[in-house]
Order: structure tokens, then C-alpha cells, then sequence
């Protein structure tokens, strides 16, 4: 049978956020609970598209933890990756946007279950199955789980997995803006395919460009694709043989949160079944334009797995424009 399966290895936490809108934290009524992660949030992104997906990470052994393993089996996600620790909890994270458009964050992470997995604890049997294995920058800033990362990202190349990254800029988590630079680019080289926003192409180049020039400093000649994503304004994609954009799709926006990671799931969705749209650009161009759409689609409503769409929602979207 051929590897199809999707692994995606790092944070599930829950999202705090405000019942009402516009509010400081402090000002907050109350909150809901939104589950995230963006690695988790992939991970259902695949499933919810029909494709197989596993998460490999670390919840912790209480009420939020189990909560979030039954959402990822409830999606169809694979959780014989997922370990629950008995000493930390799962990670929160109290989110909201003022009225001033400043956003606050609150994280508990002191620390987390997801930052204590251990390199020994891994389900390796999960990884080697992969065909693609996902993974952020998040699960790169405290050891233990720092090392389990890395040595996941190992496993799974020598299984013959493309590595795909997305490293999806938290730095209010990271020590300084330098150490989180340092450490994203530490395993820049070793992905086959990397995704940024322009808003880490620019913390990740120090310039506030998306011009070829600027994202080919980011490029390596071991690469298959890099992506830089636009918001409302689509993508731009970058393989050693050619490069191009394409437009997003004017949908109406509520919340953004979990576009990115509806777009690279719905990409990797459809990588996994013909990686020759590696090669061949107007495959390629297909394969984004879904991408794309799916990402649109998560900013229609509110939260991220929620919003993720299925193949039906997505084909809708692309008959449309
Ligand atoms: P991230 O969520 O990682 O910051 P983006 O905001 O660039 O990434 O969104 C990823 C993709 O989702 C975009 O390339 C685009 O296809 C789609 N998308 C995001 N925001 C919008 C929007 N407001 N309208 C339509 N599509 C959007």
C-alpha cells in the first residue's frame, strides 16, 4: 500500500478567548474555549479533507487534555502519537484584541505538557509510517521537548518522509525576537517544503518585502517548495524550476485564525497523493488555488478547527471565482 499518511508533530492547547469582542483581558467577562495548536490544527485540516492524519505530541493527563484527544479522534486524526503527562498540564493560552487592534496574550506555560515530551517517549512507529511529517517552530524553544523534535524530523527523513515546516512566528513565547530567528533557522535546510506568512518572511529577512529577491534569500538548493502566503491576497510559490503567485479568494472574513493551517493542510492533502505536482507547475497551481480556497473558507467563521472545510465546501468556493 502506498504512504499516505500525514504526520503532524507538536502543540494542542486551548485558545481563551473573550466572549465579547474588542476587550483588554483584564476588561474580558468571560471566555470560550477555542482548541488550537497550529500543528493539531493541520493535522484535522487533512482529515476533515478526506486525507489521513496523525498528531505525535504531548497533552496534559487532566479534564483539557483529554477534551483535546477526543476532538482529534472525533475529527478522524490518528492519536496513537498522543502521550499525556501526569506532572504538567495542557497548555493554555488567553487570547484576545483590543479595541485599539493591540492583541494580548496570556500564556500558561510553566510548564506545559506539550513542552516536556522526551525524546524516548516518541512513538516512532507513527513517525516511520508518515509520508509527509509536519512540524512548527513552537516545539523548538525548551528542551525536553526541543530534543524529541529533532530527532521525530530524523526518524521520519530516514523512513523517506518529505519534512514539511511552517514556522509559525509566536515570539511573545521565545526569550528574545533573536533567539526565536536562531533557533527557526537552525533546521531551516533540512524541510523539503517550508511555508511562511510575509509577516515571518519579513521578522525572517529583516525586510518588509515580498519581492523574489527578498524571499530567494530565504531559499536552499535542497528545497522542493517554499511558500510565502498573503492573507486575502493569496500565495506566492518558489521550486528550483520555477515561481509564480496566485490570487487569494474575496470571501467574507470574520476571524483568521487557522487560515494558514487550512492552507497547508489542504496542500499537503493533495501532495501526498501525486508529488509530482513538486515538478510540474500547473499542477501545482491547482493544487494552491485549493489551498487557497480552503484557507479562505477557515476566515468565514469564527475559530480555526471549526472553521476547517471539507472537499465539498472547498470545490464550492473554486466553481465560484
Ligand atoms: P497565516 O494564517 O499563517 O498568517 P495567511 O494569513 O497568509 O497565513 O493565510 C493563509 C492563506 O489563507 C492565504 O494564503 C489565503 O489563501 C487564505 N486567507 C487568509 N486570509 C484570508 C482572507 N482574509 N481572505 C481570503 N483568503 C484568506
Amino acid at each position: 500500500m502506498a504512504k499516505d499518511l500525514i504526520a503532524s508533530f507538536g502543540e494542542m492547547l486551548i485558545d481563551f478567548v473573550p466572549t465579547v469582542s474588542g476587550v483588554s483581558l483584564a476588561e474580558a467577562p468571560g471566555f470560550i474555549k477555542a482548541p488550537g495548536g497550529a500543528p493539531a490544527n493541520v493535522a484535522i485540516a487533512v482529515a476533515r479533507l478526506g486525507g489521513r492524519a496523525a498528531f505525535v505530541g504531548k497533552l496534559g493527563d487532566d479534564e483539557f487534555g483529554r477534551m483535546l484527544a477526543g476532538i482529534l479522534r472525533d475529527n478522524g486524526v490518528d492519536d496513537g502519537g498522543v502521550l499525556f503527562d501526569t506532572g504538567a498540564r495542557t497548555a493554555l493560552a488567553f487570547v484576545t484584541l483590543r479595541a485599539d487592534g493591540e492583541r494580548e496574550f496570556m500564556f500558561y506555560r510553566n510548564p506545559s505538557a506539550d513542552m516536556l515530551l522526551t525524546e524516548a517517549e516518541l512513538n516512532l512507529d507513527v513517525i516511520k509510517s508518515a509520508a509527509v511529517f509536519h512540524y512548527g517552530s513552537i516545539s523548538l524553544i525548551t528542551e525536553p521537548c526541543r530534543s524529541a523534535h529533532l530527532k521525530a524530523m530524523e526518524v521520519a527523513r530516514q523512513a523517506g518522509a518529505l519534512l514539511s515546516y511552517d514556522p509559525n512566528l509566536r515570539l511573545p513565547l521565545w526569550p528574545s525576537p533573536e533567539s526565536a530567528r536562531e533557533q527557526i533557522m537552525s533546521i531551516w535546510d533540512q524541510a523539503d517544503i517550508i511555508k511562511v506568512s510575509d509577516v515571518e518572511l519579513e521578522f525572517l529577512t529583516g525586510q518588509e518585502s515580498v519581492e523574489d529577491d527578498v524571499v530567494l534569500t530565504l531559499w536552499r538548493p535542497e528545497f522542493k517548495l517554499l511558500l510565502v502566503t498573503l492573507g486575502e491576497k493569496g500565495c506566492k510559490y518558489y521550486t528550483k524550476d520555477f515561481r509564480g503567485s496566485l490570487d487569494g479568494f474575496a470571501v467574507n472574513t470574520v476571524d483568521t485564525t487557522g487560515a494558514g493551517d487550512a492552507f497547508v493542510g489542504a496542500m499537503l492533502r493533495k501532495i501526498v497523493d501525486d508529488q509530482t505536482v513538486l515538478q510540474e507547475e500547473e499542477k501545482l497551481r491547482e493544487v494552491l488555488r485549493f489551498a487557497n480556497a480552503c484557507g479562505a473558507i477557515t476566515t468565514t467563521k469564527k475559530g480555526a478547527i471549526p472553521a476547517l472545510p471539507n472537499e465539498a465546501e472547498a470545490v464550492e468556493l473554486l466553481k465560484r471565482d
